[in-house]
């Protein structure tokens, strides 16, 4: 494609990354909605539930009483300390509210994590099927994303010699996401321990995007941070948005080494400064009330994981691992692909909208070949009606 003065205007660092592909879905789907198709929204990657009212009550609080002015870059005093307890009540792990550093959502601490730790021509471990913000990150960082297989019939779980095989001089930092979007994977805690150790031996970084941590349905909410010796080597980035229903409030965390702490700090007080004032009253009561919200939400995400999963299966030519966590299924829907089918996932999800009006997500935009991402936080009606329809539109193609 040739380009326009504007491109060539542009810092070459923006040619480095790419729209993602979840934008470009959830734009087509919002076309047809715009045009009155009824559509079974499996794309979408945020709960169904509202905010918990208490939440909503303390940032209404705050703002009837002018909480309306800057704060610390890193945060409100009080939500950091929130933050360091909370964590250390769900992980045992022990870090002082100085190390913390309120971020504006998820993405924005792995932002600042990754612009701070990645340098021109640093590589980064990521497994696939990854996330789809982290690869463009690194790029946008000068980086370089080193893609490590997992195995499907694992469950999408990792092995600490594929990662070992991957290391080079230029290696700099692990990524790990688990559970993972959008497999669904939670890694064991040996496999943390392992790469932990790894880190440690040979002066890596390993950045744990804990984003779904409560989201874990067959093993308690891990994290690597409650490791001993861990504080040294890791950085944890958290969110606020799926575990308490919060994705617009815009509210995540980091937890880092004080050096790693500090230049993200400073870059923060340069682009975005503190995340919005009353918001942080907000994520406050979300992590020092009640956690009964979490624990029903994580009870309804587990029903209906058995409903999709069970219903995945046993459309003929697709199937579908178990995820442990997060509200994820990642069906294998190979069988479909090539000759007179659809001729990749993109093609096969955008054909799934159009001729269906089941929304989903490619595995293209994952780094993998043969999946499509549906998401679960849906209703179980809703789920029932996409499964209903994706069977009809897989037997029609198939
Ligand atoms: N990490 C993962 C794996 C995600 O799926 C998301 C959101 O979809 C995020 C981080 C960031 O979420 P937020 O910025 O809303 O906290």
């Amino acid at each position: 494609m040739s380009q326009t003065p504007v491109d060539t205007a542009l810092a070459a660092r923006t040619r480095r990354i790419a729209v993602s592909a979840t934008a470009a879905m959830l734009h087509a789907a919002g076309q047809l909605r715009a045009e009155g198709r009824n559509l079974v929204d499996l794309g979408v990657g945020e709960p169904d539930f509202p905010t918990p009212e208490h939440i909503k009550q303390a940032a209404a609080a705050a703002l009837a009483h002018n909480q309306t002015r800057y704060t610390d870059i890193a945060g409100l005093a009080a939500l950091r300390q929130a933050v360091a307890t909370a964590h250390a009540r769900d992980y045992g792990s022990v870090y002082p509210p100085e190390q913390v550093l309120v971020t504006v959502g998820g993405k924005h601490g792995l932002f600042n994590a990754t612009q701070v730790l990645v340098d021109h021509g640093d590589e980064v471990i990521v497994p696939a099927p990854y996330w789809v913000s982290f690869t463009e990150q690194i790029r946008y960082a000068g980086g370089t994303p080193v893609i490590v297989s997992t195995d499907e019939s694992q469950g999408f779980t990792l092995t600490v010699g594929a990662i070992e095989k991957a290391l080079t001089p230029r290696t700099k930092v692990i990524l790990l996401n688990s559970p993972s979007n959008p497999s669904g994977a939670v890694f064991p805690p040996e496999t943390f321990r392992a790469l932990l150790d790894l880190c440690r031996h040979r002066g890596l970084w390993l950045l744990s995007d804990e984003c779904y941590a409560q989201l874990s349905y067959d093993a308690p909410p891990y994290s690597v941070a409650g490791e001993p010796g861990a504080d040294e080597r890791v950085i944890i980035s958290g969110s606020l948005s799926k575990t308490y229903a919060m994705t617009g409030w815009r509210i995540g965390y980091t937890l880092a080494p004080p050096a790693v702490h500090k230049a993200m700090n400073s870059l923060q007080s340069h682009t975005t400064s503190n995340t919005t004032t009353f918001a942080q009253y907000g994520a406050i009561a979300a992590l020092t009330g009640t956690q009964q919200p979490v624990a029903d939400m994580r009870t309804a995400y587990r029903g209906r994981r058995e409903v999709i999963v069970a219903g995945l299966n046993a459309i003929p030519g697709v199937r579908c691992v178990r995820p442990a966590g997060a509200f994820y299924a990642y069906a294998n829907v190979g069988h479909f692909l090539g000759g007179k089918g659809p001729k990749n996932t993109m093609e096969f999800s955008h054909r799934l909208l159009r001729e269906a009006g089941v929304v989903s997500v490619p595995g293209e935009a994952f780094g993998t070949t043969e999946h499509v991402r549906f998401s679960y936080a849906a209703s179980i009606p809703m789920i029932e009606e996409g499964l209903r329809r994706l069977r009809d539109f897989c037997a029609a193609i198939g």
